[in-house]
């Protein structure tokens, strides 16, 4: 519904979208300046000291390995990284911040500018965008909010608020697009790539639930045609990527229908509302913040030397793009099964693994196992792959009971439903099951003979040129071997026997 009016709208505005995207470091040990654990949840107050509630005279000490985090996420997204950079003090008051200042970083980011090229859309219509990044910086996350005394979470109707400093001090890298998205599948996209990327590296566990990565949009629209920006809206609360697309979806759609109807959009920041499906005012936003930005006086700036930030951009690990140009190129698979192997971390590293097990011949098999069996598989069984009982080193050695003639690939489809269910291994079934598939010529030509005696006419027919009829014999032989004959060498005996 939404997105068929979406479509509609999109023909007379253009939808302009910036992403600012927080993702917490939670690969960290430690918080961005003390010692205290990262984490999630747990028993509110405990992960906390006198540097993270900010109490008076506590001094921060920069958390090297945030740093190092924050450059790395900046080299993957080909940013600049800044040889000179430093944290400044935002001020503002918020019961989650006790010092009444966050330590951000100002005008001298850590990483400048860079980008990512998304696909948009399957098939005829897919295309590619490229959405510049504006930076990426790092702060320190805020305490956590929790209201009370009426709807679970929400501040109308409740009685009274408590803070939980758990999570203030965590370290937050803070990325802002510029304004190059135009569609709310563009922000989706975008989002997802990007939090591929930070998985590949290793330093976020980039969960839209928990909120360790957090997505805000701001949208605007325009004429098609026009180059001035409109006033935008900030969007907030969006804790999934269908929340991104559709709350975007529908923000565009209101903005539209307002200025269509003689309003104007005024800026401020909005709140989805996932169960109402709508966005509504939070709070209206000041044309300029006065946060009185100044250089944190409690630490020295960071200069980062050529040699350091290349000894940074060595720990790059391969990163999606160029694993899935692996997968095509080196291992031959189609681009369709590459894109879908290399969006998931944890099942491109399942069939890496498959191929430094049992080689690069077997790529095609292994990945046609795993995107058919195994992926209905986890899809009745609603697990992940890192909860399955099958291994890669299972997959393998399916691959080559195949390839060695022992079974069918029909008898492989049996057994992998088994081996997933039991976690037994594919030989142990093969054996336990009774299952090898005949390879003795011997017994394959008496099968056949006995077919032919059983069918003489369909023989004559064959005889007499209807060839079409070998079809008919190979399953007939099939039957009679209770599907387990080798159907390679029943196709080449038939052959011989009929001709
Ligand atoms: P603010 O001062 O409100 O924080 P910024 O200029 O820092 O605004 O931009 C914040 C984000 O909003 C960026 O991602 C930017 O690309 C995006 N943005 C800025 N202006 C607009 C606009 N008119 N419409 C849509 N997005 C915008
Ligand atoms: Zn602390
Ligand atoms: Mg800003």
């Amino acid at each position: 519904m939404a997105k068929d009016r979406l479509a509609q709208v999109l023909e007379d505005w253009e939808a302009v979208i910036g992403l600012e995207i927080h993702t917490e470091i939670t690969s960290s040990n430690t918080k961005m300046f003390c010692g205290c654990p990262v984490g999630f949840g747990g028993e509110p107050n405990t992960r906390v000291c006198p540097v993270c509630l900010g109490l008076p005279g506590a001094l921060p000490v920069p958390n090297e390995y945030a740093v190092e985090a924050t450059v790395l996420a900046g080299l993957a997204i080909e940013s600049t990284i800044a040889r000179w950079s430093q944290f400044h003090r935002k001020n503002y008051f918020y019961p989650d911040m006790p010092k009444d200042y966050q330590i951000s970083q100002y005008d001298l980011p850590f990483c400048d500018g860079g980008h990512l090229d998304v696909q948009v859309g399957e098939g005829d219509g897919a295309y590619e965008t490229r959405i510049c990044v504006t930076r990426i910086h790092l702060e320190e996350d805020t305490g956590k909010m929790v209201h009370v005394g009426g709807a679970e979470g929400r501040i109308a109707g409740a009685t009274h608020s408590l803070v939980d400093f758990n999570r203030a001090g965590t370290p937050l890298m803070e990325l802002v697009t510029e304004p190059d998205i135009r569609t709310p599948e563009e922000a989706r996209r975008f989002a997802q790539k990007l939090r591929l990327i930070w998985l590949s590296l290793g330093i976020s566990d980039c969960s839209m639930e928990e909120g360790s990565m957090r997505v805000d949009a701001n949208v605007s629209i325009r004429r098609p045609g026009e180059t001035e920006l409109g006033t935008k809206a900030e969007i907030k609360n969006m804790n999934s990527f269908r929340a991104l697309h559709d709350g975007l979806a529908h923000e565009i759609i209101r903005q539209a229908e307002l200025v269509e109807s003689g309003g104007h959009v005024v800026q401020e920041t909005r709140h989805w509302d996932v169960g109402a499906k709508r966005t509504s005012s939070l709070r209206s936003k000041e044309e300029a913040h006065d946060y009185r930005y100044f250089p944190e006086p409690d630490m020295v700036p960071f200069q980062f030397s050529e040699e350091w930030i290349e000894a940074v951009r060595a720990k790059l690990p391969e990163l999606p793009d160029a694993k899935k140009a692996r997968f095509v190129e080196d291992l031959g698979l189609s681009g369709y099964d590459a894109a879908i192997l290399s969006a998931d971390i944890s099942l491109s590293a399942f069939f890496d693994s498959a191929m430094s097990i049992g080689g690069a011949a077997k790529a095609k098999a292994i990945a046609n196992i795993m995107l058919n069996d195994l992926a209905a598989y986890l899809n009745t069984e609603a697990i992940s792959i890192d909860e399955s009982r099958v291994t890669p080193a299972m997959l393998v050695e399916l691959v080559e009971l195949v390839d060695g003639g022992t079974i069918s690939s029909k008898q492989a489809k049996v057994v992998f439903s088994e081996m997933a269910a039991t976690g037994d291994s594919p030989g142990a079934i093969v054996e336990i099951k009774g299952m090898k598939q005949v390879s003795d010529t011997g017994a394959i030509e008496q099968a056949i003979d006995r077919v032919m005696t059983a069918n003489p006419s369909e023989v004559e027919g064959y005889r007499g040129g209807k060839t079409t009829l070998l079809g008919f014999f190979v399953g007939q032989t099939m039957k009679e071997m209770r599907g387990q004959a080798n159907p390679k060498l029943v196709n080449e005996v038939l052959l011989r026997k009929l001709g």
